[in-house]
């Protein structure tokens, strides 16, 4: 069966949050660990989302990835292939938003591309450009602490247009509300002046169904879930899906094993999360220096999880405050800090499922792309959701046998989201 909507997603996190919106709107998903192998026997879906992990690396390789992963998904019959960024838009001038859609653009053979953060459900709107998190400008929200893109412009048009060859437009609200005519109307003018990407605005849901519908009509938008969300209304609208509703239950039929929980995340959520889950289950700080130091400090976490764990869940964590963070960084930088932090808790990770953690909840981005890849899992069944954005995830293909997953980005999720998504995972 030919996939009608192909994804790109320039992490595993926010590859799973949209496989969710997908699921949640109507369209079978299947979100895959990169490229997936031609031998993966994966099921008919309507959807599929290709996880990468190409926000905070050089630009050339993120287009290196992203093109190939837009040569696999047009093989199997995708018409239209969203580049899912985060709904924070996190980049740099460097990249890698503006690369990655200029260059999925030109594969598709040019045109103009509809670029929207926007995703109401979590807070993230855009007006006039800017983008607003729940009542902040991104500049002025936590964002702007982020260890590796700190976000100091709200203005889109100006932060994309920085990472971009060609011009960058606004498709003001004022179009949006009008409907798609109105929209397919000022495109068309903005193409005729040399404009190759829009920045649209969106604050309510029918925003993006209406830029989903347009959207629908050209080969690549670049966008959060929210866009997902708009583009899954506009195919189910347009009765091209075959059977809408994909069964979730199916995806958590108990896996048995042990349970862990890993977190690399530092944003203010996940501390809180953090805290509140040393009520009720063992918690270990890791000490980040030593962590950089050598192996002694994992080697010292394996051996604490692995005294405990048989008892019941355990929680590992590098997550810090923003002095210690900073503290860090200013030592190693940014990016050595944040990668060798990475690695480590991918290896506990690893050796966890090595001793038969089976039921695994990993916070942080960037920290879950990490894991994932080091666990090598090649695809995900989307499930039910914990908290809005985050599903249960239940492994294809996994050498491992079955296993469930919940891997939440930094911000996402209540404050007893660790014992949430255990309370999901049997
Ligand atoms: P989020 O989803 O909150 O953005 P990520 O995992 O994407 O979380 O990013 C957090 C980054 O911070 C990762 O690179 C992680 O390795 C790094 N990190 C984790 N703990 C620390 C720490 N104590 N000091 C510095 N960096 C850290």
């Amino acid at each position: 069966m030919a996939i009608l909507l192909g994804s790109i997603a320039d992490d595993y996190t926010g590859a799973s949050d949209l496989a969710n919106t997908l699921t949640k709107n109507g369209l079978r998903t299947v979100q895959t660990v990169g490229i997936p192998d031609p031998s993966l026997a994966l099921p008919d879906v309507d959807a599929v989302v290709v996880s990468l992990k190409i926000r905070s690396i050089p630009a050339s390789d993120a287009v290196t990835a992203a093109t190939s992963a837009e040569r696999w998904l047009r093989q199997r019959g995708a018409g239209h292939v969203l580049y899912k960024i985060c709904s924070t838009f996190d980049s740099t001038d460097a990249g890698n938003i503006g690369s990655v859609t200029e260059a999925l653009s030109d594969a598709a053979g040019g045109g103009i591309v509809l670029v929207t953060p926007a995703f109401p459900e979590t807070g993230r709107t855009v007006y006039l450009g800017h983008l607003f998190v729940g009542g902040q400008p991104l500049n002025e929200s936590p964002l702007k602490d982020h260890p590796l893109n700190p976000m100091h412009d709200a203005n889109l048009v100006r932060v994309l247009t920085r990472q971009s060859r060609n011009a960058v437009g606004l498709l003001d609200l004022i179009a949006i509300a009008a409907g798609p005519d109105a929209v397919k109307a000022r495109l068309d003018s903005l193409r005729t002046a040399g404009v190759t990407a829009v920045i649209a605005d969106a604050i309510f849901e029918r925003d993006l169904e209406t830029l989903g519908e347009v959207a629908l009509e050209t080969p690549v938008s670049t966008g959060a879930s929210g866009l997902g969300l708009g583009l899954a209304r506009a195919l189910v609208r347009s009765g091209r899906i075959s059977s809408s509703g994909a069964t979730t239950a199916d995806a958590i039929r108990p896996v048995g094993g042990l349970s862990a929980i890993v977190a690399g995340s530092c944003s203010k959520a996940t501390l809180h999360q953090l805290d509140i889950a040393e009520r009720s289950m063992p918690v270990l700080r890791l000490d980040p220096e030593r962590l950089l130091a050598g192996p002694d400090e994992i080697a010292a976490a394996i051996s604490w999880a692995g005294d405990r764990i048989s008892a019941g869940p355990v929680v590992v964590a590098a997550s810090a405050a923003p002095e210690t963070v900073s503290r860090l960084q200013s030592l190693h930088g940014r990016e050595a800090s944040g990668h060798a932090i990475e690695t480590a808790t991918s290896i506990i990770t690893a050796e966890l499922v090595e001793r038969g953690v089976r039921r695994l909840v990993i916070a942080g981005g960037e920290t879950s792309g990490a894991a994932v890849d080091r666990l090598a899992i090649p695809a995900f069944l989307i499930g039910p959701e914990i908290a809005p954005g985050v599903p249960v995830l239940r492994t294809i293909g996994n050498a491992q046998g079955d296993m469930l997953l919940a891997l939440k980005s930094g911000n996402f999720g209540g404050e007893d989201f660790f014992t949430a998504a255990l309370a999901m995972m049997h």
